[in-house]
């Protein structure tokens, strides 16, 4: 039998492929992005007590309501007015999800989203199987800065959407005042939608603000913005996240949502309910993250790797050319089998493959596993 494909382009993910291969050769696994550290205890615990309390049957569709009270008082503390915890924030499960769930609520065929890459690999297919068309944009290399002329030059009758990440997997580069200015230029007298993925949210570095979407009113009015509870607070695989939007786009996000996942994890949700009226939980990430990033480049200097700036995010990006002129994909697996330290190869997050002979490590692990991968990467001449 013949089914044509949906996503007649789309392989398997390159995480999968990295970290099989990681887990196959047993090798020090600084691709995919997970901590290897043990999550907050007291996060543990309190998912424990939710468990036991009795909270193990559905909540509702749009999330538990004292989280999402709980989320909207954090946005406000952080970033400017609460969004309805009523109508505007739904909790998903994980990010990707929000996004999917996103662009699935709202695009029709024909539509064109701009998308910046290198970008997140969800993100044009979850376009495509919509029957949208993804309008790629480079970012400047090395800095990867977006140049906003060239995002006006793209803009035609069809810019439906235009999708942000900061900070910025698998760059870490974030978003700056100038960046939101200039956005603003473009889409305020349009009927140009936002999504924004700020994932990474609090893991910025180095006194930088995070230039969230949620701080702007007249930008909140027109765009969906998704968060990820696994990636920030070190518990990737309990696939949580959440989505703010304004009501329209909500109402619509929730018709799409309720007949695919309907609702997600409770005693999860009770337990970030609690764990998240005490904002250390979530100030402290910043530094704790950049403390990491700082050990492993001080470790890296003695190799012959060139680091990219990384200003947020859990990953940095490092030049090999001193090493090798293969292309970053074979080189990366090269890495692996043959020094036991895998990696993510940047033209994975390019439609066409753009190698800039860079790839990408995850710093979010304990000291002894960036010792020991350094120390292996010192050993290539
Ligand atoms: N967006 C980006 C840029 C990410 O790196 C991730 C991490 N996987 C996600 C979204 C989604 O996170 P989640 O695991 O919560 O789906
Ligand atoms: N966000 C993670 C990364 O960039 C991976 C998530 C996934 O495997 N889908 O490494």
């Amino acid at each position: 039998m013949h089914i044509p494909s949906k996503l007649p382009q789309v392989g398997t993910t390159i995480f999968t492929v990295m970290s099989a291969l990681a887990s196959e050769l047993k090798a020090i696994n600084l691709g995919q992005g997970f901590p290897d550290f043990p999550m907050n205890q007291s996060l543990i615990g309190y998912v424990t007590d939710a468990m036991k309390q009795g909270f193990n049957q559905y909540v509702p569709m749009q999330g538990y309501m004292p989280l999402r009270e709980v989320l909207a008082e954090k946005i406000a503390s952080l970033y400017g007015p609460a969004p309805s915890p009523d109508t505007d924030i739904t909790i998903t499960p994980g990010g990707t999800y929000a996004i999917y769930t996103a662009l699935t609520s709202v695009l029709q065929p024909g539509d064109e989203v701009i998308v910046f890459e290198p970008a997140y690999d969800s993100y044009i297919p979850n376009i495509e199987i919509n029957r949208a068309v993804a309008v790629r944009i480079d970012l400047q290399f090395p800095h990867y800065n977006i140049d906003w002329d060239l995002v006006r030059s793209k803009i035609t009758p069809r810019t439906r959407m235009i999708m942000l990440n900061s900070p910025h997997n698998p760059t870490g580069a974030v978003l700056r005042e100038e960046d939101i200015r200039q956005l603003k230029s473009i889409v305020l007298q349009t009927e140009i939608l936002i999504l924004s993925d700020e994932v990474y949210e609090h893991l910025i570095f180095d006194q930088l603000s995070h230039q969230s979407i949620l701080r702007h009113p007249d930008l909140m009015e027109r765009s969906f913005v998704c968060f990820s509870f696994g990636k920030v607070y070190h518990c990737t695989g309990w696939k949580l996240g959440y989505c703010v939007a304004p009501d329209f786009l909500m109402k619509e996000f929730r018709k799409v949502h309720q007949f695919n996942c309907f609702s997600c994890h409770s005693p999860s949700q009770v337990a970030l309910a609690s764990f998240l009226k005490n904002r250390d939980s979530y100030l402290s990430l910043g530094a704790f993250l950049q403390q990491k990033r700082d050990y492993f480049a001080s470790l890296m200097a003695q190799t012959r790797f060139s680091p990219l700036p990384s200003y947020g995010s859990y990953f940095q990006i490092y030049r090999y050319d001193r090493i090798s002129e293969e292309p970053d994909r074979d080189f990366a697996i090269r890495l692996t089998r043959q020094y036991g330290v895998a990696s993510i190869p940047v033209s994975a997050f390019y439609r066409q493959a753009t190698d800039h002979k860079v790839v990408r490590f995850c710093f979010a692990k304990k000291q002894e596993t960036l010792e020991e991968a350094a120390e292996r990467l010192l050993r290539i001449t």
